[in-house]
């Protein structure tokens, strides 16, 4: 067996620790004589899985008890639409458009509601976030919504915006768990877990109790009324079941590893190894400001898409993968997230250190 390092964008490099135990478990789930996957969702076995992984995801973000945690389908997507079906009481939301992820958001809440888009980083690809100090709030706004972590860019809000009063919704799909995060300043966080936590199709919300109402658009099918979920305990129809178990044991790595403020130097650690090196690169260039450079997705170019291209085959022939840009930015980009060890990171910066060296 030999395994890459995979610096895909997401689904993306899960901890080894929790792949292992996954498959020592796969046939036999402490004693049930069954797989998780085999299992029912109302049985005791999974009704441990479900309430643990809760229970250590509030430890680890100190979520409030006045906030829920969903464990929901449909990805990161999914959530564009059911937060206007269930958040918009007045039909208007502002969004910030800081990459394609909220320009998709944006235009999904549309379909519901005038959507006001206050603020943009457009004008520079998407390559800095704006400043969020005293933004056009609208007076009559039913939230805020912003993407905290420009999975495509690699930009990343280092202060929230001043939402003067207004409810802040947040998807955090990319930078998940990555950092200490302060629950109270939002009214939903969100993300799909396959960037930062688990298995693709389970997405996570936590959403502040006072949202969680009958008081819905018209039309809002069971499913993406966030009630239904909520008054169920993720148990309305069955739950995707196997994923939440893969993120309860990457909540129980991150536990043992030492919580999100480890986590924070960690990953604070990786990504100054990369960007020191590219600050002084003569062949390869970031493409972000420093001051909103993300900690989990690193783009940079060498300004020749054949010499793109030339890397990304070279580093994927020596084991290093999925360096690709994003098809809509082309160049590269290294997803280091969570489980990418200090070890991956170094070896990715020793090779571009030799192609650059080779190619000068
Ligand atoms: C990947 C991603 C999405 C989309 O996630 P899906 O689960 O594929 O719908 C949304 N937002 C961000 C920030 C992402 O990185």
């Amino acid at each position: 067996m030999s395994r890459v390092y995979n610096f895909s964008a997401g689904p993306a490099v899960l901890p080894e620790e929790v792949l292992k135990a996954a498959a020592e478990e796969m046939l036999d789930y402490k004693g049930t004589g069954m797989s998780v996957m085999e299992m029912s969702h109302r049985s005791k076995a999974f009704e441990e899985i479900i309430n643990e992984a809760e229970a250590d995801l509030r430890e680890l973000m100190g979520i409030p008890d006045n906030y829920k945690v969903l464990f929901l389908q449909g990805g990161a997507s999914t959530q564009f639409a059911m937060i206007p079906m269930n958040l918009m009481k007045n039909r208007v939301a502002d969004y910030i458009i800081t990459g394609q992820w909220a320009k998709k958001a944006a235009a999904e809440a549309e379909k519901y509601g005038k959507v006001n888009r206050i603020a943009s980083s457009a004008d520079k690809t998407f390559s800095y976030i704006p400043d969020c100090s005293d933004l056009p709030i609208s007076e009559d706004a039913d939230y805020v919504y912003i993407c905290e972590n420009n999975t495509i860019y690699g930009t990343k809000y280092k202060t929230l915006p001043d939402t003067k009063g207004k409810l802040l919704v947040s998807d955090v799909s990319s930078c998940f768990l990555s950092e200490p995060v302060d629950v109270t300043k939002y009214g939903i966080i969100y993300g799909g877990v396959q960037k930062n936590i688990g298995p693709a199709g389970t997405v996570i919300v936590i959403i502040r109790e006072d949202l969680i109402t009958e008081d819905v658009l018209p039309g809002t099918p069971t499913m993406l009324t966030y009630k239904t979920h909520a008054d169920a305990k993720s148990l309305y129809n069955t739950p995707p079941a196997y994923g939440i178990y893969i993120c309860g044991k990457v909540f129980k790595w991150l536990k043992s590893m030492g919580g999100l403020e480890v986590m924070k130097e960690r990953n604070e650690k990786k990504a100054k190894l990369l960007y020191d090196f590219l600050d002084q690169s003569t062949l390869f260039k970031g493409t972000v400001v420093p001051e909103d450079r993300s900690l989990m997705n690193v783009p940079f170019v060498t300004g020749n898409a054949d010499l793109d291209a030339k890397f990304v085959k070279e580093a994927k022939a020596a084991g290093l993968e999925n360096l690709k840009g994003h098809r809509t930015v082309g160049g590269m980009r290294a997803s280091i997230y969570n489980a990418m060890p200090y070890k991956g990171v170094e070896a990715l910066v020793a090779f571009m250190k030799k192609f650059e060296e080779e190619n000068l």
